[in-house]
């Protein structure tokens, strides 16, 4: 590379200068194109082959870097290393991120929010997938796929449709909390910044004398939760499609780094059998009267990517991956996630994905995994099996340990087992009266009947509001005015189904 500010010559991908950056190798000025311009071919293909397939869910994302800070001693609950010391910090990658939309989708509609965050911990990556809602729409992981279809475009229009959203959500009780929420204003972030993100599952942590507690993480954002009205969020996905991505980038980019302080649920192992709520239904939330926060540290993103596309676009995040001192709990969706994550990512970006520099430990890694498509990384003469007598990489059974809980019992496919106030309509029904102010409750009732005016036939909004009684009366109340349905629709319309969840 030369002293002066020249720019460098350009060169093919191999590295061979090039001739020309606007012409085809030809005979004669107007002559054919010669198979051997290889640097055109090259270009052409590699144009070709730019895009990998986006995400099937949370396509359109930003994200940042940055590190959480330990602010709080948690020795006494995991043994995690990268939390173990007050003031010790973790390098991060985040990504924010819409769940319905395309790539080129608009960042304000509504929508819940991804909210992932990749710790590269001394220990491995440990990766926290949530959202910005403590909770989700369904409980078990066969109805994802179903959910996911009834949200996206359908098959014979090519189009979203209301009338299938609705479809779905009247028949899946379940999902009344979490469609509380979507319909709120908290549907409709001002900015990423302006969210909280929530690990939304139950994880377990695990202390060095192997005592175990059941958490929850909550990263509260220090900017302020601030939202748009319904109106605001259409208006603006007019004006500026890229919205959240630019405030994100610019914010970062002015030195005004957004912050979020983590506080913990923490449930003692034995407590979790006899809750009142079942504490690994996604559905449902912790109240806070029952398990307070507890702040144990901060996260700071505080450096924008060089590149979009190799560090934001190709991050893969995974709830599997989980470090020593932290581990899985019954929550069927976080399961179910523990598999199809992983196998997302080998399929979209490729075997060796964490091999890629965003997504590769910044710890060592001694597996015996080897070979694959686009294999970068590789253990030399290492050998390429377990056991071994030429100094093979050993486990750890103690320090590695997967932290467990005993099950037993038949095989079923049944939903959990109840526990004394579970229900599909209590949490949603606090949300509506004790925690929403009087605003946010006129606002969450004329979103959704705007939202369930276009396009949803009447049986199906009838079969919505008869849920929504059941949710509160005075919000059943409410939409079934808001959408001219006569008097106030039955309560008991859903398929006979109770307050009460049937244990099956
Ligand atoms: P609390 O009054 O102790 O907590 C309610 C929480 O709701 C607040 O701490 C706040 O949490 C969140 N919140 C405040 N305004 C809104 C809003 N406009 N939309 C959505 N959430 C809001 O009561 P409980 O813990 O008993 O929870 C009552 C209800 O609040 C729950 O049924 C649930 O619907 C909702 N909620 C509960 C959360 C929890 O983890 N317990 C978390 C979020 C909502 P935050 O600072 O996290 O936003």
């Amino acid at each position: 590379m030369s002293n002066d500010h020249r720019p460098p010559h350009t060169t093919n991908d191999a590295g061979i200068p090039i001739a020309s950056d606007e012409h085809s190798l030809t005979v004669g000025p107007d002559g054919p194109i010669l198979l051997q311009d290889h640097y055109l071919i090259q270009k052409m293909a590699q144009f070709n082959r730019e895009r990998v397939p986006e995400r099937v869910v949370h396509a359109k994302g930003s994200g940042a870097f940055g590190y959480f800070e330990v602010t709080a001693d948690v020795s006494q609950w995991t043994k995690a290393a990268f939390l173990n010391t007050v003031g010790k910090r973790t390098p991060v990658v985040a990504r924010f991120s819409t769940v319905a939309g395309e790539q080129g989708s608009a960042d304000t509609v509504r929508d819940p929010r991804g909210f992932a965050v990749k710790f590269y911990t001394e220990e491995g990556n440990y990766d926290l997938v949530g959202n910005n809602t403590p909770i989700f729409f369904v409980r078990d992981p066969p109805k994802f796929s179903d959910f996911i279809h009834s949200q996206k475009r359908m098959g014979d229009t090519g189009m979203r449709s209301n009338n299938a959203q609705w479809d779905f959500w009247s028949l899946a009780p379940e999902s009344l909390h979490q469609v509380a929420f979507l319909m709120s204003d908290r549907g409709t972030p001002r900015t990423y910044r302006h969210m909280n993100g929530y690990g939304s599952h139950t994880f377990m942590w695990v202390n060095a004398g192997g005592e175990r507690f059941w958490v929850k993480y909550h990263f509260k954002t220090e900017q302020g939760i601030e939202n748009f009205t319904d109106s605001e969020a259409a208006e603006m996905a007019k004006q500026d499609p890229d919205f959240h991505r630019r405030d994100l980038r610019e914010s970062i980019a002015n030195g005004d780094f957004p912050v979020w302080r983590l506080e913990m649920q923490i449930m003692p192992f034995e407590e979790a059998a006899a809750y009142r709520f079942n504490p690994f239904d996604l559905t449902k939330v912790w109240p806070h009267s029952d398990y307070p926060g507890i702040t144990i540290g901060r996260l700071v993103l505080d450096r924008n990517p060089a590149n979009f596309f190799a560090e934001i676009e190709q991050a893969s995040f995974e709830p599997a991956n989980m470090v020593p001192g932290i581990g899985p709990s019954p929550d069927k969706m976080l399961l179910g996630r523990l598999f199809s994550y992983p196998d997302a990512h080998r399929y979209r970006i490729g075997t060796n994905y964490l091999q890629l520099p965003v997504n590769r430990p910044q710890s060592p890694v001694h597996s015996y995994s080897q070979d694959g498509s686009m294999r970068y990384e590789h253990h030399g003469a290492q050998p390429v099996y377990a056991p071994n007598s030429y100094h093979g990489p050993q486990a750890a059974p103690e320090y590695a340990a997967e932290p467990t809980w005993s099950a037993d019992g038949e095989f079923v496919r049944s939903a959990y087992s109840l526990h004394a106030e579970d229900d599909d309509f209590g949490q949603a029904g606090t949300l509506f009266r004790k925690t929403l102010s009087a605003t946010d409750r006129e606002h969450l009732i004329s979103n959704i009947v705007g939202h369930m005016s276009q396009g949803v036939e009447r049986h199906i909004q009838e079969r919505a509001v008869a849920l929504w009684h059941k949710v509160d009366a005075n919000l059943g109340a409410g939409i079934a005015r808001g959408i001219g349905l006569s008097g106030e629709a039955a309560p008991s319309g859903h398929n006979g189904t109770s307050g009460k969840r049937a244990k099956k």
